[in-house]
């Protein structure tokens, strides 16, 4: 059984799988999703267990992954009658809906969402509310589901991409489920826009495939495959990683760790990014300076909106 969420105890959260591994990523949060409590989603059946009565995670601290991350059953994890986390609650397509994301976020929300764990300075506090109206507040946004559902939104771009990929063979599928991202709201199929065709429209999430990493040392600069068209004539896109951009990164490691191993695989990889449009840019050539060329480029400005990662079957 794959779980969509699960209840954080230290947060007093849900929490997709997604949200686990930016925590696990993040070298400003003091977390790791091994040693942390992850109960039963489903309120009625948490509540009938004390809290050692656990789940386990799926490929919540691998880099790089292959099968959808997910939360599982451990051996021992009971559950009330009914609840639909149970194992011999099956689903239709039984075991082999592992292979992919079935949990498809209708918003992927721009801004990071705020990770706050449960303090245990609250209750050595004097005031008379059980609950600080702070705490209660940064809550609203992301506790306020009362039923077993996963959260319908995510600022982990890592997800909405998991469902393009896992469901790549589902056409229909991404073409009937909705995406919203800032004002546009657009389907799943319509929001994923290959790389040779960014020039159909703007504010897209554009994918293609790898053909180069450069590794300047401090910055990187991801070279597309296929080319773009433009007054008949093709020109390379490229994607650039600034120094700036990495050293600032809460997940530096993880991320430079990803980046090395891809820049030296051989395996066929993909580079997924929102935020920014590679334009015609002019650059100065390195055999003669003198002269110029054309290249689609663009620097991108928020790492936690750029995947590389392997995507079978999508093309
Ligand atoms: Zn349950």
């Amino acid at each position: 059984m794959k779980f969509d969420t699960a209840y954080s105890l230290t947060l007093d959260e849900k929490l997709s799988i997604y949200d686990v591994r930016e925590l696990n990523f993040d070298e400003t949060a003091d977390f790791d999703s091994d040693r942390e409590p992850f109960l039963c989603p489903n309120d009625a059946c948490r509540a009938a267990f004390d809290g050692g009565n656990v789940l386990s995670t799926f490929n919540a601290k691998n880099v790089n992954y292959l099968r959808t991350p997910h939360f599982k059953n451990k051996p021992g994890t009971r559950h009330i009658k009914g609840c639909r986390y149970a194992s011999d609650h099956k689903t239709a397509t039984g075991e082999s809906d592992d292979e992919r994301e079935d949990n498809f976020p209708s918003e992927f929300v721009l801004t990071r969402r705020q990770y706050l764990r449960k303090s245990p300075a609250i209750s050595a506090d004097a005031s008379p509310s059980p609950e600080p109206a702070s705490v209660a507040e940064n809550r609203t946004q992301t506790s306020h589901h009362n039923n077993d559902t996963a959260p319908d939104k995510t600022s982990v771009f890592a997800h909405p991409v998991e469902c393009y990929v896992s469901n790549i063979d589902d056409k229909d599928k991404l073409k009937a489920m909705p995406l919203k991202i800032g004002e546009h709201t657009a389907t799943y199929w319509a929001f994923f826009k290959k790389i040779e065709y960014l020039q159909d429209n703007k504010g897209l999430i554009y994918w293609g495939r790898i053909k180069a990493i450069k590794d300047y040392i401090s910055s990187f600069r991801i070279d597309f495959e296929k080319k773009v068209w433009f007054d008949k004539k093709p020109y390379s896109v490229n994607v650039y990683l600034s120094k700036k951009l990495i050293d600032s990164y809460r997940k530096r490691t993880a991320f430079l760790e990803q980046i090395k191993a891809a820049a030296g695989s051989q395996r066929p990889l993909y580079c997924f990014f929102y935020g920014v449009t590679p334009e015609l840019k002019q650059v100065p050539s390195k055999q003669n300076p003198e002269q110029t060329f054309g290249v689609f480029s663009a620097n991108i400005e928020n790492l936690d909106h750029l995947i590389i990662r392997e995507a079978p079957g999508i093309e």
